[in-house]
C-alpha cells in the first residue's frame, strides 16, 4: 500500500506558505495543516497563565498541560486549545511574538512535534511551517522551502491584517516580520533553514496560483501524483 503522501511547506513569514498549502492541499484533496497554529495555541497557554515567553521554567509548565487539537466550528477550520475554539485569540500580535520565543524551548517543540506526527498518520497532508522537512517529516519526497523579498512579506501580511480588521502599519509590520525572522533564524534547536532536498521557489514575483503550478509540476515529474 502506498505511503500516504506528505509535502512539506517551509519558509519564513510571509512568504505565503498558508495561501499556497492551502490550494495545494485542496488541489490534491489532501489535508491541510498550520503547524505555526500548534506554536500560537502553546504561546496562548502561556500567556494566559500569566507566565512570561522569556520564563523557560514556567513556559515548559504551561505547554506540558496544554490540550491543543485542531477541528472544526461549523464549516470552518478550528484551533482548540483546552477545548475552546481559539482559532482568532491566537493571532494577536502578542500571541505573535510570544510563540517566537516559546517555539526556543525543547520540551515545547517536542511536544507539538509529535502532535504534528499523529495529524499526518491517516491522510496525506500539506503541512506548512519552519521545519517540517528538516526535523517533523525528513523523508517527505517533496519539500518546498518558500521565500519572498521582506518589503513583500511585509506588504502581505499587512494586507492580510487588515482584510482580517488587525490595524498596523507598514513600517511596524516589517519590523515585526524582521524580529521574528531572526529569533526564527537564530535559534539553536530546528532555525529556519531550507532542507538539503528542498526545492526553493522565491514567491517575491508569484502569484499564488503560479506557486502552486510549480509545486504540481514537480510533483508530477516525481510521479507523486495517483493519475500518473
Ligand atoms: O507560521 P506562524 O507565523 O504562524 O508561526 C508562528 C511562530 O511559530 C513562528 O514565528 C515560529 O517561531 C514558530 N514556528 C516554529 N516551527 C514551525 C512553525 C512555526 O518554530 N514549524
Amino acid at each position: 500500500m502506498n505511503r500516504p503522501l506528505i509535502i512539506t511547506i517551509d519558509g519564513p513569514a510571509g512568504a505565503g506558505k498558508s495561501t499556497v498549502a492551502q490550494m495545494l492541499a485542496a488541489r490534491l484533496g489532501l489535508n491541510y495543516v498550520d503547524s505555526g497554529a500548534t506554536y500560537r495555541a502553546a504561546a496562548l497557554k502561556v500567556v494566559k497563565s500569566g507566565a512570561s515567553p522569556d520564563d523557560e521554567n514556567a513556559v515548559a509548565e504551561a505547554v506540558s498541560s496544554a490540550e491543543i487539537d485542531f477541528g472544526a466550528e461549523g464549516d470552518a477550520p478550528a484551533v482548540f486549545l483546552d477545548g475552546r475554539n481559539v482559532t482568532q485569540a491566537i493571532r494577536t500580535p502578542e500571541v505573535t511574538l510570544a510563540a517566537a520565543k516559546v517555539s526556543r524551548l525543547p520540551e515545547v517543540r517536542k511536544k507539538l512535534i509529535a502532535l504534528q506526527r499523529s495529524l499526518a498518520r491517516e491522510k496525506g497532508v500539506v503541512m506548512e511551517g519552519r521545519d517540517i522537512g528538516t526535523v517533523v517529516f525528513p523523508d517527505a519526497p517533496l519539500k518546498i522551502f518558500l521565500k519572498a523579498d521582506v518589503a513583500e512579506r511585509a506588504r502581505r501580511r499587512l494586507k492580510q491584517d487588515q482584510e482580517d480588521g488587525r490595524a498596523s502599519t507598514l513600517e511596524q509590520t516589517a519590523y515585526e516580520i524582521g524580529r521574528r525572522d531572526q529569533l526564527d533564524a537564530e535559534r539553536k534547536i530546528s532555525p529556519l533553514v531550507p532542507a538539503p532536498d528542498a526545492v526553493e521557489i522565491d514567491s517575491t514575483h508569484l502569484k499564488a496560483d503560479q506557486v502552486v503550478d510549480q509545486i504540481l509540476e514537480i510533483a508530477r515529474e516525481r510521479k507523486l501524483l495517483e493519475s500518473d
